[in-house]
């Protein structure tokens, strides 16, 4: 990910090498080449246009120093507002001061949702926690035979409903098999009473944002009342990022943004677009189908990995 930002980003910089000092029009025409790179990337357009205006006024204010030499400088001005629309700072899971710590996925179909409940109930294991893995997503037949096979491979116990109650949808969607919000409910008092300290809901997601799963990932938050809401998105969706994360914001909300399939060729827009347009940290990164390819989110290694 983010070869191509990363080359036009450097050769961006080369330029100004060799520059005594930046004239406004050397400004200009630099933060052009930015401007376009990141829309190349398919970042979304307001942030870029916010990107821009930051870097040339930061560039513009820049006191000459001794230092480092005005590439060095501009360098140093796109990595800390890289770092800024990113997130700033890394932000951890907040655990629950009365276990269990109640974390809820949403997202799309593919997004990778139940591979993340997976990697996380893992790591979570792995820092001695107690996960409890609950299968609420009851859209598609397969989903809880395969968040069953994730649990087993992370090693940890999955919460999965009862075949047989079903209750029809309206025209708008598939029959939804039983009722997933009390699955979700049930899951949680399960936590409770087999003392896991930590419990893990996956939940539906379709092809596209539509009303009616949103309604049941709204209904699915108000009953559990989750510590964290993760939102699970695909690097890979480029400029259908920012609809898609503001239509989970405005329907669900979420505390967190995951990002998924950064090891695939994206262009690097929906990572550089999601935290900023809805105003909410990437928390982790997955990385692969393995269940450890995951890894904490850092603003500052992801924009230091940018302009490598
Ligand atoms: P869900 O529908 O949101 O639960 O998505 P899944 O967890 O079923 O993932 C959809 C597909 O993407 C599966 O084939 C996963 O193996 C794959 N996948 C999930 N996360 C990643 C990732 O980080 N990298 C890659 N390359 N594939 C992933």
């Amino acid at each position: 990910m983010f070869n191509s930002l990363s080359d036009r980003l450097t050769a961006t910089f080369k330029n100004l090498r060799g520059k005594g000092r930046l004239s406004e029009a050397d400004i200009d025409a630099t933060v052009r080449e930015i401007r376009r790179a990141l829309l190349d990337a398919d970042v979304a357009v307001p942030v870029v246009r916010e990107f821009t205006a930051a870097v040339r006024e930061r560039a513009l204010g820049a006191e000459v120093s001794g230092a480092l030499n005005p590439a060095q400088q501009v360098v140093k001005i796109v990595n800390a507002e890289l770092v800024e629309i990113l997130g700033g700072q890394t932000r951890t899971l907040q655990l629950a001061k009365t276990p269990p710590t109640v974390i809820m996925l949403a997202g799309l179909q593919g997004a990778g949702k139940t591979t993340l409940a997976g990697k996380l109930a893992l790591a979570l294991k792995e820092q001695g926690h107690t996960p409890l893995l609950v299968a609420a997503d009851l859209q598609r037949p397969n989903a809880v035979t395969q968040l069953a096979v994730v649990a087993e491979r992370a090693g940890v116990p999955v919460f999965a409903p009862h075949p047989g109650n079903t209750s029809s949808a309206d025209g708008e969607t598939d029959t939804i098999i039983g009722d997933p919000v009390g699955v979700a409910r049930d899951g949680v008092a399960e936590a409770r009473s087999k003392q896991h300290d930590v419990v893990i809901v996956d939940t539906a997601g379709r092809l596209g944002v539509d009303r009616l799963l949103m309604q049941q990932a709204a209904d699915i938050r108000a009953a559990i009342t989750p510590d964290e809401v993760l939102f699970v998105i695909d690097a890979m969706i480029g400029q259908d990022a920012v609809t898609t994360a503001q239509a989970f914001l405005d329907g669900v909300d979420f505390t967190g943004v995951v990002l998924s399939k950064l090891d695939g060729d994206a262009r690097g827009g929906a990572a550089l677009s999601v935290a900023k347009i809805t105003g909410r940290p990437i928390m982790f990164a997955s990385t692969g189908e393995k269940l450890t390819d995951f890894e904490v989110f850092h603003p500052d290694r992801m924009a230091s990995r940018i302009l490598d």
